[in-house]
């Protein structure tokens, strides 16, 4: 039987999720986010999900996942099992595209990044701003809106690979209410105003990686009946595309808290390739669990 979109209705225990990606190494970043979900979920008598993102299948690894499992159960996290793997659930993604689709909300992108880079180039060689994204990329433009069925088609059946996108305009037209969500985390804090225009047309669906991370963290969140998500604030304004994407399928809205972030040395957030803060690098230098909370401050 495929999959259905679930509602959480008459759910009482909170239910808080860990949703790392396997493409590198747990960083002490990780560490603050999985531990933090872990604390607010036995404070609050919650259950704790892990949830694999691993949509990235060209960046995704079995042994990076297996490390994940490693470093987890060393910080000594209690979480409940099965363990949901995205890659195990595209046809979920897929339905929920689709629904997108029958309301007119996806049109089928052919442009590359390298296109995209080098139309917003020569739109400011000429004096023009270009509209950024919250994360300072540009806008994706928006003439492929409005293709007919007929020049549609003929991309189609040219083009190699493409995308599909949300038509950002339609789909706040169609929702026509302010949307907003609850925030209890480190930033601004109260009832916060999504502001999905800001991202533009958004991808849905990859050339390169079935469904985009907008899309399938939002439907799995309400798959598993998620009530509170725990992560760090570089996805603060991402959440105004999940209200959005919630209130077009229909689906709740968890109460969200954007902890803070744990820097580098060079005062930015820290990455994968930062091989030092790597919890497996911390773990060999001799230090413990307690070390590691103490060093993220929890
Ligand atoms: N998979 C994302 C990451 O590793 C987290 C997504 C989320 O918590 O919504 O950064």
């Amino acid at each position: 039987m495929t999959e259905r979109f679930r509602q959480t209705e008459g759910q009482d225990a909170p239910v808080f999720r860990f949703a790392p990606s396997p493409n590198g190494r747990l960083h002490l970043g990780h560490a603050l986010s999985a531990l933090l979900n872990a604390d607010m979920a036995e404070k609050t008598g919650g259950r704790l999900l892990l949830r694999i993102e691993d949509i990235d299948l060209t960046r995704c690894t079995p042994e990076l996942e297996l490390a994940i499992f490693d470093d987890l159960s060393w910080l000594g996290m209690p979480f409940e099992s099965p363990v949901r793997r995205q890659s195990e659930h595209f046809p979920l993604y897929r339905e929920a595209l689709d629904r997108l689709q029958a309301m007119g909300l996806v049109y089928p992108a052919f442009l590359t990044r390298g296109e995209v880079k080098a139309r917003v180039s020569a739109y400011e060689r000429e004096g023009g701003i270009w509209p950024r994204d919250p994360d300072g990329a540009p806008l994706y433009p928006t003439e492929e809106r409005s293709l007919t069925e007929a020049e549609r088609a003929e991309k189609l059946a040219k083009a190699e690979r493409h995308a599909f996108r949300l038509d950002i305009d339609k789909a706040q037209g169609l929702i026509g209410e302010r949307l907003t969500w609850q925030e209890t985390g480190d930033g601004p804090t109260g009832e916060i105003e999504a502001d999905p225009a800001a991202w533009g047309d958004v991808v849905l669906w990859r050339s390169d990686s079935p469904s985009s991370y907008h899309l399938a963290a939002t439907v799995d969140d309400a798959a598993q009946g998620v009530t509170h998500v725990v992560r760090g604030l570089d996805l603060f304004h991402a959440t105004s595309v999940h209200r959005l994407l919630q209130a077009l399928l229909g689906l709740p809205a968890p109460v969200y808290h954007h902890h803070r972030l744990i820097l580098g040395p060079d005062g930015r957030k820290l990455s994968k390739s930062l091989g030092d803060t790597a919890l497996s690098a911390l773990r060999a230098e001799g230090k413990t669990p307690s070390d590691i909370r103490a060093m993220v401050g929890v």
